[in-house]
Formats: structure tokens, sequence, C-alpha cells
């Protein structure tokens, strides 16, 4: 038996100015590290044959399965701000894509397989480190329910890359509904080819939005549609401590998923400045500035857009304006509502957004944990004797002031204290990857060659509203010298 992929390729099929055919560059002793089993059946795969040495094979880019067409992507991007006209898929070859069982297209990358035309001066490859990072914070926003690719597998090549050291290499296997960005749009506008603007905006369509084929206008609603997913999205990441990184608009997917695991990282103690990043000195990226950021990035694809809405530049913008303009009620809605499922409110009524602003105030002026003081409060909504929540404020006086008029609050609605209690817990999450626990599992894999830990965070990470008390640690925040000040890219 050979491993089969029912690849049906679609973006191969656009014109030749979309992407270069590569193919990946062969490594000397692929070995398999961990296979993502129940993707694998989502995408339509055999898990046991991709376990086989031919399957490692073919997850580390030396062999190609027959009916993939691989091309690395060409896309621009603004890194920072500063606008790049090239730069496309450096280290990641798209071999193809499947229709999952859900009927769903799903591309197949692979992340680290060797140079393309768009590597520049980098090598192609990837460090295990980010790799393993990718691969449990990815699998980790799925748990929790947040649109993101995933990770179908992590194969060591054998080989090692060298960034500041030798470290060794691997590559991950990616899964994205598709890996477009708004850096892909900017690649066209940058060179004012309208015509493949509107192709691919065709594509886009047809594939994420298929619901606007038929709009009056649809890429204005393409446009809406695109501003509606990633103002969702950025709500999500707030609601779950998340910060991107690097939120650059190659980085930026537009089918609202979250892409790209750089230095990203959960937040433990709640501070809206939170960076992690060691590229992001500026704090651009920092946890309360992604809505921002987002919105700048739309606006980027907006621009891209503007021929396509009008044959009049000014109508075209003030149209584009009017698009955009949505953006703030749509998240702000999406946060709030999110907020209010945090604390356990079932209904909406005046003062709520303040009385749950107060709470993040004290939370930032305590360095309250941003996960337990959620998920333990639930348990205060079952028992109020409950007081962890509490012991998460430095000054737990500050907790008690405001859990006083929270009470009083909840108390206004009919739903039984376990009822409040089970709505909190099925959104507020006990597990969330912490840095400390990330770095410690990518430590042994890299000098110990062990990857029982990687295993056993994979394992809790996936169901993260559930308390493990055999697990119980993994909730834990970092000790004082665990902690982690500094996330790298490790390009
Ligand atoms: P990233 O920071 O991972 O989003 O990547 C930004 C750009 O740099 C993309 O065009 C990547 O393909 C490219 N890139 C990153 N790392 C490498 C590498 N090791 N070799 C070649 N290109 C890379
Ligand atoms: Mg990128």
């Amino acid at each position: 038996m050979t491993v089969h992929f029912p690849f049906q390729n679609t973006y191969a099929a656009l014109p030749d100015n979309f992407f270069a055919r590569v193919a990946p560059t062969p490594v000397s002793a692929p070995r398999l590290i961990k296979l993502n089993r129940p993707l694998a059946v989502q995408l339509g795969l055999d898990p046991d044959l991709l376990e086989t040495p031919e399957g490692a094979e073919i997850l580390a880019g030396k062999t190609v399965p027959s009916g993939a067409d691989p091309i690395a992507m060409a896309y621009a991007g603004h890194q920072f701000g500063n606008f790049v006209p090239q730069l496309g898929d450096g280290r990641a070859i798209l071999l193809g894509e499947v229709i999952d069982q859900d009927g769903v297209r799903r591309d197949i990358q692979l992340k680290g397989s060797g140079p393309t035309p768009f590597s520049r001066r980098g090598d192609g490859r990837a460090a295990l480190g980010p790799v393993l990072r990718e691969y449990i914070v990815s699998e980790a926003m799925f748990a929790l329910g947040i649109p993101t690719t995933r990770s179908l597998a992590a194969v060591v090549t054998g080989e090692q890359v060298f960034r500041e050291t030798a470290l060794p290499g691997a590559v991950l296997t990616r899964v994205a509904s598709s890996h477009i960005r708004v850096g892909t749009f900017q690649f066209f506008a940058a060179r004012r080819d309208t015509e493949a603007v509107r192709r691919l905006a065709d594509h886009v369509i047809a594939r994420h939005y298929p619901e606007l084929s038929k709009a009056e206008r649809p890429y204005h609603a393409l446009l809406a549609g695109v501003v509606a997913r990633q103002a969702n999205l950025v709500a999500r990441w707030l609601l779950v401590g998340f910060i991107h990184g690097v939120m650059n608009t190659d980085n930026s997917s537009v089918s609202g998923e979250t892409i790209d695991y750089g230095p990203c990282a959960f937040m433990d103690a709640y501070n809206p400045s939170q960076v992690f990043s060691s590229i992001d000195e500026m704090g651009r990226y920092a946890y309360a500035n992604q809505p921002r950021i987002a919105l700048w990035n739309l606006t980027r694809l907006a621009e891209c857009l503007l021929p396509l809405l009008s044959d009049e530049q000014e109508k075209a913008v003030a149209e584009a304006q009017d698009i955009l303009g949505a953006f703030s009620e749509t998240f702000s809605n999406a946060y709030q509502a999110g907020l209010r499922q945090k604390v356990g409110l079932f209904t909406e009524r005046d003062g709520d957004e303040a009385l749950i602003q107060d709470l993040l105030d004290a939370m930032a002026k305590n360095q309250a944990d941003f996960t337990l003081t959620f998920r333990k409060l639930g348990d205060a909504a079952g028992d109020p004797a409950a007081d962890d929540a509490r012991a998460q404020f430095m000054d737990p006086a500050a907790f008690d002031e405001w859990a006083n008029r929270w009470h009083v609050r909840t108390a206004q609605e009919p739903q039984s204290a376990a009822e409040r209690q089970a709505a909190m817990h099925a959104v507020n999450p006990i597990f969330i990857p912490r840095n400390h626990r990330v770095e410690a599992v990518i430590q042994a894999a890299v000098n110990d060659d062990d990857y029982a830990p990687f295993e056993e965070l994979v394992k809790v990470l996936a169901k993260p509203f559930e308390d493990q008390p055999d697990y119980a640690a993994y909730a834990d925040p970092p000790l004082p010298d665990q902690r982690v000040l500094q996330t790298f890219c490790g390009t």
C-alpha cells in the first residue's frame, strides 16, 4: 500500500505569476515525531500509512506524493508597517488541496521543506523548537474553538539548521482552509495588476465566501466578509489572552483563521500592554493593540480592492471606508458578548460593560492571572465560599469589592448557581499553552530527544475546558524563576 492523498488542486491552476512551481528539497534521515491522527482521518488520509517510513518521507518532503502539484505561493506584505513588495513562501511548499470530511477544501503545506525562489537569504528550513511551538499552540487554539490553521505532523529531518547555534531541523505539515493572505492581494495590487486582483478575489469568494458569489456587489461583500471574520477572530484572541506577536499583513489570512505562529504567546498575568516577541520593540503588536492592527491590515486589503469597488476612485474610497467602519462595532459586540459569558451573565443590562471593565482593571493592577481568574470565578459562581479567584489578586480586597457587585448582578438572573458555573466553565479554559510549559517541552525535545513532555502537553491541551485532576499542575502559572519574558520567531 502506498499513501494516497486525494488531491484536487485549484490554486496551482491559477495563472503562473501566482506562484513558483518548486519541489521540496529531500532530507537525509526523516523521522516522524508526531502525527495528528484525528486530523488525518478528517482529511481523508490513512493515519496508519502516514506512520510508515514512506509516510514520514512524504511529511519531510523527501518524496512527493502522487497528485501533488508543489508550489510556493507569491505574496507581499507590510512587516511592522513597512511594505515589502515581494515576500512569498520562502520556506513553505503547498503540496496541494484535499476536500475534508465536512466538504471543506484544505491546503496541505510543508513548512521548512527547503528553499524556493522566494527564500531571499533564508535557508528554507525550520528548527525543531518553532515547529513544536506551532504544533502545540495551533492545536490548542483549535481545541479552544478558535479559527486556526492546524498541524498534521511534525518530523525531524536528520539535518541541522544554523541559527545562532546548530539546531535540529524539522518540517511541520500545516493544514489551512487556504494560505491566501492580505499580502497575497498586496502582491498584485503593488504591480497594478488589477486582473490578477480580480482573479484572486473570485478565487477567495468561491472558496471562502461562496454565499457571496450571488451578491449584487460581490467585491464589496467580500471586503465586508473579511472585516467581519477578522473582527470576530481578534475578539476571540483577546478573550483567551492570546498575543499573535507578528500581525504583519502577510500573516493575516483572508479566511479568518489564525495563521503563522511565530513569537506568539498566551499571557499569564493580565496586562493589556503585554508584548513577548523579541522583535516587537515598539509594542506594535501588544495584546490590546491587536484590534487596531487588524483594522490597519484590513485597510491595506481594502486599498487593494479599490479598483474592483468602483471605476471612480473617490467613490471606491468612500465605499471602502464605509465597509471598514463596521469593524469597530463587530469587534466590540463579539468582545463584549464574550466577556459577559466569561463572567457568567446570561442577559445584557446597562452597567455590565463597566462592571466587567472594573474587573479587568483590578486584574491588571493586581497582576491577576488572566486564565485562572475567570476559571476560578466560575467556581465562585457555583459556591460563594470558593476563593481561588480572590487568591489571584495581590490585594484580595480589590476582588472582594468587585465580587459583591457581581453577586448582586448575577442574583438578578433566574439561572441556578450550578447552571452559571457550567456555562462559565464551558467558555473559560483551565488549560492554555503556557509559555514556560512550551519552553520546557522544546528544551526536552531539542536537548534530550525526549518527546514525552510534548506528547503530554498536547494531550492536556486537547481538552482545555475539562478539569483533568491528574494534570492539575499544567494549569499553574509560572513561578517567578520559570517566567518566560521573550519569545522568538526562530526563523
Ligand atoms: P514569517 O516571519 O515567518 O512570517 O516570514 C516572513 C517571510 O520570511 C516569509 O516570506 C517567509 O517565507 C520568509 N522566511 C522566514 N524564514 C525563512 C527561512 N528560514 N528561509 C527562507 N525564507 C524564510
Ligand atoms: Mg509569515
